[in-house]
């Protein structure tokens, strides 16, 4: 009796699975675009709309990351090639909604996000592709930063726009797959799409649900292979995070990455990653940087005044530093009062 009442139970759980995938089909999808995988989870629809939706989601992002990637000609290159002769010229209108939320972040952020330092991140080689091999000059990185380039620098005039500082150069690469990630959402939802992820390579926004549950989202560890936490979303959220593991060289045995803190024109040392959550993916993104930027000491403060209440860092020690209201939802896989470089190589 007893195992029959078992073998039962297998059954209906494994028709109650069945059932549940029949009702609920779920479209995945993936590309590659800003250097990185995006993937696009679709629940719930018909197999020929989420078709749809995918095709419309590739060719956005792609035309996106041609028209914003800074070092290859395209949109942004261009508009940095004008920046850099200091007179006015006829600023391309994809270009304005972007540069206002930008200026606006940046100095909400304390100039920590600063999307003005191009020439910083080109010197220092992280353009994508193969990370450079050792750190450039001294010298050259505090002639760029003796510059002080900010969005600030930005006139508006008309159509026209202008810098006033000739080491002005835009780099949207804290931002962009945020900024892509909302427009995605905004056409998916537009598409008649209820429930779906739009991850720009960890860095995603998910609404609605998967069926009856909500989506399961995993917060990838800083040094080893896997998540260190995991977090619920059933509504509308983004959760983004910026980290040193993403692109770096190691020269000297010391680490070197792409978040540069504008201020010292070297990457960032005193944290590893930083992780918001918030709904819209582009402020989301910037801030995470910034975060990042602002380290332990700094973080919450910054966080508190670019009104952030869910956020996370964690320190070079791997110590986990998390406000209240997101410590009260996320799921923390590792001993969160402990480093968590305990069982691995820092
Ligand atoms: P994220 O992964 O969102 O933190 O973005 C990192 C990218 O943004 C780098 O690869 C650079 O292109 C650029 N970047 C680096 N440091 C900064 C900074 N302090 N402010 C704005 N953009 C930055
Ligand atoms: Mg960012």
């Amino acid at each position: 009796m007893h195992t029959h009442r078992c073998w039962l139970g297998t059954v209906l759980a494994l028709l109650l699975c069945a059932c549940e995938q029949r009702e609920i089909p779920v479209h995945e999808f993936q590309f590659f675009a800003f250097g990185t995988l995006i993937e696009l989870t679709i629940a719930g629809a018909e197999s020929r709309s989420a078709q749809r939706a995918y095709r419309r989601i590739e060719k956005d992002f792609k035309t996106l990351d041609e028209d914003l990637y800074p070092w290859r000609e395209g949109v942004l290159a261009r508009t940095n090639r004008l920046l850099a002769r200091g007179q006015p010229f006829t600023v391309d209108p994809m270009l304005v909604p972007m540069i206002d939320e930008a200026t606006r972040l940046s100095r909400l952020s304390e100039g920590l996000f600063n999307p003005a330092i191009g020439a910083l991140v080109e010197l220092w080689g992280f353009t994508g592709g193969e990370p450079p091999q050792k750190p450039p000059p001294r010298k050259d990185i505090m002639r760029l930063v003796a510059e002080q380039p900010s969005m600030q620098a930005l006139v508006f005039a008309d159509r026209t726009l202008k810098s006033t500082n000739k080491a002005l150069r835009l780099d949207f690469g804290a931002y962009a797959k945020g900024y892509a990630v909302d427009r995605g959402v905004k056409a998916l939802r537009a598409l008649g799409i209820k429930n779906a992820i739009l991850n720009a390579g960890g860095d995603l926004r998910a609404y609605g649900r998967r069926g009856v549950r909500p989506w399961h989202i995993g917060i990838r560890h800083p040094r080893a292979p896997g998540v260190f936490a995991s977090i619920e979303i059933d509504t509308d959220e983004s959760i983004l995070t910026s980290g040193d593991y993403e692109r770096f060289f190691i020269y000297n045995r010391k680490r070197y990455h792409h978040v540069i803190d504008p201020r010292t024109g070297y990457p960032v040392r005193n944290a590893v990653c930083a992780t918001v959550i918030r709904r819209s993916a582009a402020v989301g993104d910037a801030t995470a940087t910034a975060l990042l930027v602002a380290g332990p000491d700094h973080w919450e403060a910054l966080a508190n005044s670019m009104g952030i209440d869910q956020a996370m860092l964690v320190d070079a020690a791997g110590n986990i530093h998390v406000t209240s209201k997101l410590r009260a939802r996320i799921r923390f896989h590792v001993d969160p009062d402990r480093s968590i470089f305990t069982s691995v190589d820092p």
